[in-house]
């Protein structure tokens, strides 16, 4: 089964062709950062009037890369949610011409379990149930993946998502955007020790997280010191933040896997790149004797491979989309 998926929630216009929910033949992505750069962060009206203008191109280099025919794709899928809903929109449109021209499928697809299933890709023989991990820029949850298309939510954030925290503390700094790969570059030459910023706690027992107060401990910090006329050390500010963020998410993470009889954790979004998180992570598992998997760079950010892949969990149960499929800017892990 070849299917060719289509992704635009956010600031990249992304298409690929996946074989089987494994295989990835092409997998383009066009990356709007440098636009929205200037801005500090995703104009959503940019990105839109970008995605009408990239999508046509986009598609047709995944088709030469992937070197097969219009005939030979069975289903067109399309991330529906959550997301920017003029950018959900520009792929909606497209997708749906494109099905109907071909006379195909149409497959939507949500955009955070697309993110779960980048490790179908980069795991051959990956399986649920396992636990997810899912940091992405708006999102953050633990969750129990029962079946390709079950999903049990155990924790989630209360406030900002992981990335988010990332993005806006790495701006306060003066780093740029996105602040996640900048933080966890510059972390490399601070120490993690060497401020305490506060863990996100709760007085119950919950799996959910919580980043804003962290991030407010950070950026208070930042204020008190430049008002004392201190220099910042940006490498130690860096280490320390991005040790208290990874040391909430592992524990998390640890606690929900064995709250249920499971072995794997399979991290999911961007900031499942971060490369502190995944040593701490990895090296957590092995004391514990819990799998860590995690996809390459390249299938945690957002692209369209991962889409195609859950599309095809969808496709062979025969769940497609009808004609009518819209936007769903805030649809949640789950829902339809
Ligand atoms: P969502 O998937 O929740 O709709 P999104 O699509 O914008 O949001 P992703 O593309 O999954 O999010 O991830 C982008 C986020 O990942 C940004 O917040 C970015 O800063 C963060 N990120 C990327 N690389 C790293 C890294 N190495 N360390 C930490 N964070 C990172
Ligand atoms: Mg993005
Ligand atoms: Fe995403």
């Amino acid at each position: 089964v070849y299917i060719l998926a289509i992704e635009s929630s956010c600031d990249e216009t992304a298409c690929s062709i996946v074989k089987n929910g494994r295989e990835v033949l092409s997998n383009i992505i066009s990356s709007q950062i440098e636009i929205h750069q200037k801005f500090g962060g995703v104009v959503p009206e940019v990105a839109s009037r970008k995605h009408v203008e990239n999508i046509t191109g986009v598609v047709e280099l995944t088709m030469k890369e992937a070197n097969i025919e219009r005939e030979d794709i069975d289903a067109v899928a399309v991330t529906y949610g959550p997301g920017l809903v003029g950018a959900l929109l520009v792929g909606l449109q497209f997708a749906k011409g494109f099905a109907f021209s071909l006379g195909v499928p149409l497959i939507g697809v949500n955009h955070i379990e697309g993110h779960i299933a980048a490790n179908y890709i980069q795991y051959k023989e990956l399986e649920p149930p396992f636990v997810s991990l899912v940091v992405s820029g708006g999102h953050t949850f633990v969750v129990h993946v029962k079946d390709y298309d079950d999903f049990e939510v155990m924790g989630e954030t209360r406030d900002d998502a992981a990335g988010e925290a990332f993005d806006k503390v790495a701006r306060a700094m003066g780093l740029g955007y996105p602040g996640g790969p900048k933080i966890d570059q510059i972390a490399k030459e601070g120490n993690p020790l060497a401020i305490k910023f506060p863990k996100a706690n709760f007085h119950e027992d919950t799996l959910d997280f919580s980043f804003s107060g962290l991030k407010s401990a950070v950026l208070n910090y930042l204020n008190s010191e430049k008002q004392r006329g201190n220099e910042i050390n940006v490498p130690d500010v860096s280490a320390s933040f991005q040790h208290a963020v990874v040391s909430v998410l592992v524990e998390n993470a640890m606690k929900t896997i064995k709250s249920r009889n499971l072995d794997k954790i399979a991290v999911a979004g961007g900031v499942a790149s971060n490369s502190s998180l995944r040593k701490a992570l990895l090296q957590k598992g092995e004391e514990e004797n819990v799998r860590i998997l995690f996809p390459d760079a390249i299938l945690c950010t957002d692209n369209a491979a991962m889409i195609g892949s859950a599309a095809y969990f969808q496709f062979i149960k025969g769940h497609v989309s009808g004609n009518d499929l819209n936007a769903k800017p805030g649809l949640s892990l789950g829902g339809r």
